[in-house]
């Protein structure tokens, strides 16, 4: 058998198991406000939270739901991917 296929490299590399979360204040477009889980890795959004679940402290000092991560992460995912399917 050989290796590891590179895609399946890729899909290993960028598998997160969302560990490290963080929360992130989201505006929608209606402008209501949602309190969200954030994997401070990858930039998934693991799921809202209740507004009172939410510490004061987080609720002072809100920060905005990292749009940015989640989409540079997945862009590199699909260029990793496009890398491993490409043929040579
Ligand atoms: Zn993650």
């Amino acid at each position: 058998m050989e290796g590891k296929r590179p895609w399946e490299a890729a899909q290993e590399e960028f598998a997160c198991d969302h560990t490290q979360t963080e929360i992130r204040r989201m505006t929608v477009s209606n402008g209501v406000q949602h309190w969200v889980r954030q994997c401070k890795r990858c930039g998934h959004n693991c799921g809202s939270m209740k507004r009172e679940d939410v510490p004061g402290l987080v609720r002072l000092n809100p920060v905005p739901f990292d749009e940015e991560l989640r989409q540079s992460w997945q862009e590199q995912r699909a260029g990793r991917f496009q890398q491993g399917s490409a043929r040579t």
